[in-house]
């Protein structure tokens, strides 16, 4: 059995009776001593709360940034993608739920120690141009998180989350300095959507920190819809979602509309027909959105990004093979509309 890596938790407070509230997620628990919060990766012992699970990885790989999914944040290149364990997410059709919900109540029993220096470290041996927490929410992992992005941020890399977006504002704001793209799911737009499926009420904090994300802290925001057959397919909630990523964070922003396909808790439901992924798109268009993605069908139309202004192809896209044809930093090679890209030779405003 391996030491569990306990580190002192960033952000919480001390309550009477040695209790404590933590603030990294929304839920923002109230924790009895000698238990956990909802997520089960913060513990409260004798009225001090502890990450419980610091530099313990469950899944490493080189990925394609492609495959985050992040189209217009340094296309074509590798990206060091690290996941921990846990979710203080809950839900029913979970891809990773091996590692989101894992049955064993210390699963980093079973981890590879991965120390700040050590990612900063492994990035550079695979050619990797940017390091992402990613597989599992990145907020289980928060302290450890934020001293990579640092490090990495200070070696010239880029930095990546891949979150379900329920961060606290305060907890953004301690990564702010040193994360560069925040690609977050936005998985529905009603009350009784996110409660069936996640177990959470408070959904719209969601949509504030990632405003808070593109606004206060200037990062690259790509937005993620896996649209699930009867649950979030409605018109109602695909209009609610593209018009405001188009409202309030801007209509250069990418949607990524995706296939679901049944798994976990949910193999009562079938794959997303490629019929409603195309109406979802059409929604998405409607609303002013210049880049709508469709996700999980290879060889899709809108798999590479043509210039919304002179209609000419700007990346192309095969599955994760990746060319930028037409992509003068940010801008498109020949008309010089502005494309919303980020990109190693300088285009956008900073990795
Ligand atoms: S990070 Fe975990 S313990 Fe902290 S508020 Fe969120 S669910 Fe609760």
């Amino acid at each position: 059995m391996r030491a569990v890596a306990m580190r002192e938790a960033m952000l919480y407070e001390k309550l009477p009776g040695l209790r404590v509230r933590c603030n990294i997620c929304q839920w923002r628990c109230i924790i009895n001593p000698d238990k956990s919060g909802v997520c089960r990766m913060y513990r409260n012992r004798d009225g001090v709360l502890y990450s419980m699970n610091y530099a313990q990885a469950s899944s490493v790989a080189a990925d394609p940034i492609e495959k985050k999914p992040l189209f217009h944040f340094f296309p074509g290149t590798q990206v060091f993608s690290l996941g921990g364990w846990g979710c203080n997410f809950h839900c029913q059709g979970c891809q990773n739920w091996e590692i989101s919900c894992p049955s064993d109540d210390q699963p980093w029993r079973n981890s590879r120690e991965i120390s700040p220096q050590q990612a900063v470290e492994l990035a550079g041996r695979y050619g990797c141009q940017g390091i992402a927490w990613t597989y599992n929410e990145p907020t289980m992992w928060f302290e450890y998180t934020l001293d990579s992005a640092r490090l990495a941020r200070e070696n010239g890399l880029y930095t990546v989350y891949v979150t379900n977006g329920y961060m606290t504002p305060e907890a953004l704001d301690e990564l702010g300095p040193y994360l560069g793209a925040w690609r977050v799911d936005v998985k529905g737009f009603s009350d009784a959507f996110y409660r069936s499926l996640a177990r959470i009420s408070h959904w719209q904090g969601i949509l504030e920190v990632a405003e808070r994300a593109k606004h206060k802290w200037n990062m690259h925001v790509e937005v993620v819809t896996n649209i699930i057959p009867t649950m979030n397919d409605d018109d109602q909630q695909l209009e609610g979602i593209a018009g405001w990523i188009s409202e309030k964070l801007g209509e250069l922003t990418p949607w990524h509309v995706t296939r679901f396909y049944p798994q976990y808790n949910m193999t009562s439901l079938p794959p997303t027909p490629i019929s409603t992924i195309e109406h979802a798109y059409e929604i998405g268009k409607r609303a002013g959105l210049k880049f709508v993605y469709a996700g999980n069908i290879p060889g899709h139309h809108s798999e590479s990004t043509l210039c919304y202004s002179c209609g000419r192809q700007v990346v192309q896209r095969f599955g994760y093979q990746t060319t930028a044809v037409g992509l003068k930093d940010s801008s498109c090679k020949s008309c010089g509309a502005e494309l919303n890209f980020r990109t190693p030779d300088g285009g956008g405003r900073r990795a």
